[in-house]
């Protein structure tokens, strides 16, 4: 793939860090908000796009919980990274008219992490805990009682003084996020009034968030330009933002303009070493290694080893999109190349 030789250089900032992807799911710095608030994230269900009959159902309970003036049930999304899950936490509170409290599943350790994060709860508020499949079984367990009846029931003392108490919490909203939904016990699952799924994004619906966007940051977007972006997306919000930010740099270093051209896009695109399927190094070598070894299925973990990466960041970011594309086939025996895939390679094989 050629990369077009600019005034950018190697170690410029645009350029991905090693070992980070601009399309993976890690999150970088840049996605963090812009403290001018001039890259906001969307705060009402109107201004959340796309998923129309995820947005209805979420509406319904809210307007619902509103009419009768109780707190909102306990809410389950999972999906890739990037997909909202935290935005739709956010603006459900916003809605709410309550705050949420976001905290991470790897924070919390300790049984008393959780106590003290539920009892530190005001009433109606929302917990978002992002990546649940990963909260220890104690948590978990303090959390049934606390979710079901807003109590928790804890052993206080030691040896022949350990006794059980049970103290009340505020009522409040569970928002629970997760990439790995098999890996949530059934009974946490059970405690979810409503569980949704996030899909991948469609290729309108991102190019209205990369529209989005460019207003916010007071870009103008060319309407080619703007699909080429949306097509090289991967169907996420927060990789469609990424590369919107990356052109921009173009744009105005190269052109000194804040119009993200279809050249201009092209030019951000290459740099990064993503084609105009979205595919990054790291998919190139995935499928290609499948094209070099096509005599029958391979084994993730055997792809993992021979490419030094981690399988299960090749499962759950890797491999949803080459699936979604149709150039790779998952069967029990392992992965293997479809006829469009072998097409995708033979074509690379032709650029080198
Ligand atoms: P997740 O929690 O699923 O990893 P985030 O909620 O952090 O994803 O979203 C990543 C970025 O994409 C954020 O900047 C967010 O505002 C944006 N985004 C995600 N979904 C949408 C959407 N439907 N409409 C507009 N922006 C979105």
């Amino acid at each position: 793939m050629a990369i077009i030789s600019s005034s950018l250089n190697e170690s410029d900032s645009s350029r991905p860090k090693k070992g980070l992807r601009i399309v993976g799911s890690e999150i970088l710095p840049e996605d963090t908000e812009n403290k001018k608030g001039r890259f906001n994230r969307p705060e009402t269900l109107t201004e959340f796009i796309g998923h129309e009959e995820l947005k209805q159902s979420i509406r319904l309970a809210i307007d619902a919980s509103l009419y009768r003036e109780e707190c909102l049930e306990h809410i389950l999304l999972y999906g890739q990274p990037g997909l909202g899950k935290t935005t739709l936490a956010l603006l459900i509170a916003n809605e709410m008219k309550t705050t949420c409290k976001v905290t991470n599943a790897s924070l919390i350790e300790r049984p008393r992490d959780i106590v003290g994060l539920l009892l530190g709860l005001k009433s109606n508020e929302i917990l978002f805990i992002d990546e649940i499949h990963r909260l220890n079984n104690l948590t978990q367990e303090i959390l049934y009682s606390a979710m079901e009846d807003f109590k928790l029931d804890l052993t206080v003392g030691a040896n022949r003084g350990t006794r059980l108490r049970s103290i009340n919490i505020k009522k409040f909203t569970l928002i629970g996020a997760t990439t790995k939904l098999a890996s949530i016990s059934n009974p946490m699952r059970d405690r979810f009034g409503i569980c949704q799924k996030i899909e991948l994004y469609s290729v309108t619906d991102l190019e209205s968030i990369i529209s989005y966007y460019a207003n916010c940051l007071g870009l103008k977007i060319e309407k080619e330009a703007n699909s080429i972006l949306a097509n090289s997306s991967r169907g996420t919000p927060r990789i469609a933002l990424r590369l919107l930010k990356r052109s921009r740099d173009f744009a105005q270093v190269m052109k000194n303009s804040n119009t993200i051209s279809k050249d201009v896009v092209k030019s951000a695109l290459n740099y990064q070493r993503i084609d105009n399927k979205g595919l990054d190094q790291t998919d190139r070598r995935f499928i290609n290694f499948l094209f070099e070894n096509n005599s029958g299925p391979i084994g993730l973990d055997a792809i993992a080893a021979a490419l030094g990466e981690d399988s299960s960041m090749l499962e759950f970011v890797v491999e949803p999109y080459l699936l979604q594309l149709g150039f790779i086939v998952r069967t029990p025996r392992g992965r293997k190349l479809s006829s469009l895939g072998e097409q995708y390679c033979n074509e690379l094989q032709k650029d080198i």
